[in-house]
């Protein structure tokens, strides 16, 4: 973030967490290409930690969409990522870009997760078959 406290990327007036994680036009963009087009109005019109909540307790987009919890939390990451890639480095990342990298992460931890299981309630990797 710049130490006038305005945006770098589109020089609103306010460059704070929320304004890089979500409103930054840039960033409206990308949530555009993922959150539902039902849950658009309460996804924009959440602030802080209610919106934070809202997405990350199974509300978001949850319900239409799998892994949305995951799905967030990356492309928040990258939303993050981008903003200090182009303010330190001066390079763009696209939104195809992004989402692309979101669902290839997405798709890895997904089989990480699944390799492993709960052995008397502690996670342990699961055994293959022959060993
Ligand atoms: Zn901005």
């Amino acid at each position: 973030m710049s130490v006038s406290g305005h945006c770098s990327i589109c020089g609103a007036a306010v460059e704070n967490v929320q304004h890089v994680l979500r409103d930054c036009p840039e960033t409206i963009d990308l949530w555009r290409q993922i959150v539902p087009v039902t849950l658009w109005r309460t996804f924009c019109n959440l602030d802080g930690d209610r919106w934070l909540r809202w997405n990350l307790c199974n509300r978001g987009g949850s319900k239409q969409v799998d892994d949305w919890k995951l799905i967030f939390v990356i492309t928040c990451w990258w939303a993050w990522r981008r903003h200090n890639t182009r303010v330190f480095e001066g390079k763009r990342v696209s939104n195809h870009a992004i989402t692309a990298s979101v669902n290839a992460i997405r798709i890895s931890l997904t089989e990480a997760q699944s390799r492993f299981q709960l052995v008397d309630g502690r996670r342990s990797p699961t055994k293959e078959k022959g060993h």
